[in-house]
């Protein structure tokens, strides 16, 4: 296993809870739109076996062409060790990463894209829609739709509705308003529906999809193959 030590070379405040750390990109490190990575604090590796409390898996929020490897992220003030040493960390401080690739990389299969999103879980569209306005081709249109219950909607200047390229994007700041409109998205019968969110979050959206009649193959998870049918293959009553 290869693991990638790089620099911060700047620290964005996105809002007042959530961070964007941007790396040097280490020269023959890569990626897919939509890829996950493990993120992991100096030390990490310092004992017999790695230190699992210093190791978190993070989306690249960014693309490559951005020639820098974002890392998006909510440190609350009550927060786990790994982030009170993350918010600790300054520009020229060294990090880990490992382990990168993309389980959601965008499909171009003449289809409406549908991102479903929670909280911070956007940052994992933000290079998904970047690819998109860059090379729309085989995509008809891409929607997002973010609930944010902190109401500080992240990302705004690129999640906004733009006609001319075929996007729109949604905000909402509550899971009732929230699930009522992926209930209309899904009158799409033949779209692709991401979730990126909690374990829990996924569950319920699954069901709500699949209660309206979305296929299993039409729902992309941030899931290793293995643990789709986990999720994908939950009894619903149609
Ligand atoms: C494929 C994949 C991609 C992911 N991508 C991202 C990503 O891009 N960005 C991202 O942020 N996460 C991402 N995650 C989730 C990430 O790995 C962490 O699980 C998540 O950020 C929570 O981090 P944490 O465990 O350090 O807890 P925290 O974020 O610190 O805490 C989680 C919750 O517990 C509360 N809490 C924690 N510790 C305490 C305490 N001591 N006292 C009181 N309350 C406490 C916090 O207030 C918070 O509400 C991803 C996960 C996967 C599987």
């Amino acid at each position: 296993m290869q693991i990638y030590w790089t620099k911060i070379n700047k620290i964005i405040e996105e809002t007042p809870e959530v961070k964007t750390y941007m790396l040097d990109c280490p020269q023959d490190f890569t990626w897919e739109e939509g890829a996950h990575t493990h993120f992991a604090l100096e030390g990490f590796n310092a004992g017999e076996k790695p230190n699992r409390g210093l190791i978190r898996h993070m989306s690249i929020s960014t693309l490559p062409n951005e020639e820098s490897i974002g890392i998006t992220t909510r440190i609350k003030e009550q927060c786990s060790e790994f982030k009170a040493i993350l918010r600790g960390l300054k520009v020229g401080d060294q990090v880990a990463l490992f382990k990168t690739r993309s389980n959601v990389p965008l499909k171009r299969e003449d289809k409406n894209v549908y991102l479903l999103s929670s909280g911070v879980g956007l940052a994992t569209f933000r290079p998904l829609v970047l690819e998109y306005f860059e090379r729309a081709d085989n995509i008809n249109h891409m929607h997002s739709l973010n609930v944010d219950s902190s109401k500080d909607y992240l990302f705004t200047t690129i999640f906004e509705s733009a006609p001319d390229k075929n996007f729109t994007s949604q905000f909402v700041d509550n899971r009732k308003d929230y699930y009522e409109e992926v209930k209309n998205l899904a009158t799409d019968k033949d779209g692709h529906f991401y979730i990126v969110g909690s374990d829990e979050f996924l569950v319920q959206n699954i069901e709500v999809l699949r209660e309206q009649g979305i296929k299993p193959e039409q729902i992309m998870l941030d899931k290793h193959e293995q643990t789709l049918p986990d999720f994908l293959s939950l009894e619903v009553s149609i």
